[in-house]
């Protein structure tokens, strides 16, 4: 296990962002909770929703006065293609679950409780971020009886494989709390107690601050040879088949007709627990290869995603599944309305018609269309915009989060 490096955010960087009651509430929380030492686990400190969201509330708790640690698993590649299988087949589909699978699993799992045994801390509280860490719960169980263990479920679990479920769920039953992002999400899992938190952005991260125009300037030279001038629609994700980049360069090639000098940027990174990126990643490259309005965009800072997501016309994010899809509330913030999946979290986030499209999963073309919409029309796009960032403002933004997810760790806590 090792500890990622943390900024030094304060919250009191989200006072202007945050309504009264909201602020008070966080503080009174944090009063609740200031005798208790917390750990969160996950598998990666880089790419992905889940590290992006610890990056943000650890430091913020710790500010608040909550003794709150984070650990990352030390794991490789064999253990991460295992977790990704898993990954898969929970929200859908995946290969057959085979002895040797769960070994791995088991075998990365226990070492790294033992790492944490050695790491000599104790908690009252450690939260489990999905199914990656789940399997040291045998473990944490005789190691620290005491802490309660809140398992973080950031995965669709409506429809997983029954073995995989299976498997799971010898060590799902045995947490004391369940968090999930959406009520349907829980399916059939076997977990004591459950509560749903949304998501949420970090309005004051470089990936969401707002920026001065002269650095917008900067970034979008650096950015050349996309053009600034010309129509521009980008989707930002890791290359994950469940993102639909292939599907996305369909959705812009049927808008292409339509819209002059269209340009596609597919920006994506390769999460630290995800093998099968790069494969993808060049699979995506290849087919970009033919089209010199088609830009594939690896590595990008924040504050590059932050520039794109804010100067690009239209920002689509045509999943197939979803957990939630921070990437829409994201641009939303910014105010570029999001051409999306009707699935998995991204209908919470663009209300059709007026934050954004929603189209079905498997609907290119009409995805397309909405995006020539968007272009074509001025007026509806600022408008979508305005309305877009509003709905963030109300229901996505971090310290709701906070607060929401405070709350279930007090009440465990008491
Ligand atoms: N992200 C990024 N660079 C990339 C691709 C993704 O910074 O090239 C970030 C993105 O801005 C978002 C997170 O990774 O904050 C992805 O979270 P999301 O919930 O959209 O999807 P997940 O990867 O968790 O399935």
């Amino acid at each position: 296990m090792h500890a990622p490096s943390l900024s030094d955010q304060t919250f009191d960087a989200y006072t202007d962002v945050t309504g009264r009651d909201r602020l008070e509430r966080l503080r009174s929380l944090a009063d609740t909770l200031a005798d208790s030492r917390i750990l969160h686990v996950n598998s990666t400190a880089t790419g992905g929703g889940v590290a992006e969201l610890l990056r943000s509330i650890v430091p913020v708790c710790n500010d608040l006065g909550i003794d709150t640690d984070w650990l990352v698993m030390d794991a490789d590649d064999e253990f991460f293609e295992v977790t990704k299988a898993m990954h898969n087949a929970l929200q859908g589909s995946g290969p057959p679950l085979t002895e040797d699978m769960k070994a791995t699993y088991r075998t990365v799992n226990e070492q790294n409780a033992r790492e944490l045994a050695d790491h000599g801390e104790e908690y009252d509280l450690a939260v489990i971020h999905d199914p990656q860490p789940l399997g040291m719960l045998d473990q944490l169980e005789e190691m620290m009886p005491e802490t309660v263990i809140v398992w973080r479920c950031h995965i669709d679990l409506t429809d997983p494989t029954a073995e995989y479920l299976a498997f799971v769920s010898e060590y799902t039953a045995q947490v004391d709390h369940g968090i999930f992002s959406r009520s349907d999400y829980i399916g059939e899992t076997a977990v004591p107690g459950t509560s749903i938190i949304y998501p949420s952005i970090d309005p004051v991260a470089e990936k969401n601050r707002s920026l001065e125009a002269e650095t917008i300037a900067t970034m979008c030279d650096r950015l050349d040879p996309l053009s600034f001038e010309d129509p521009l629609v980008t989707q930002i994700s890791r290359f994950d088949p469940w993102k639909d980049q292939f599907g996305t360069l369909e959705a812009y090639r049927r808008a292409s007709e339509d819209v002059a000098d269209l340009q596609l940027a597919l920006v994506g990174g390769m999460a630290g627990d995800d093998p099968e990126g790069l494969e993808l990643y060049e699979q995506v490259a290849k087919e970009a290869a033919t089209d010199p309005n088609v830009h594939v965009l690896t590595d990008l800072s924040d504050i590059g995603v932050n520039v794109l997501q804010r100067e690009s016309d239209v920002v689509v994010q045509k999943s197939l599944r979803e957990g939630f899809g921070l990437v829409v509330s994201e641009a939303l913030w910014k105010r570029t309305p999001v051409v999306g999946s009707d699935v998995g979290g991204i209908p919470l986030q663009i209300v059709d018609e007026e934050t954004g499209y929603l189209v079905a999963p498997d609907d290119a073309t009409g995805a397309g269309e909405r995006v020539v919409d968007l272009l074509e029309n001025d007026e509806r796009r600022a408008r979508f915009g305005e309305n877009a960032r509003e709905h963030v403002q109300e229901h996505f933004l971090l310290p709701r989060q906070l607060v929401e997810l405070l709350d279930v760790l007090a009440d465990e806590l008491e």
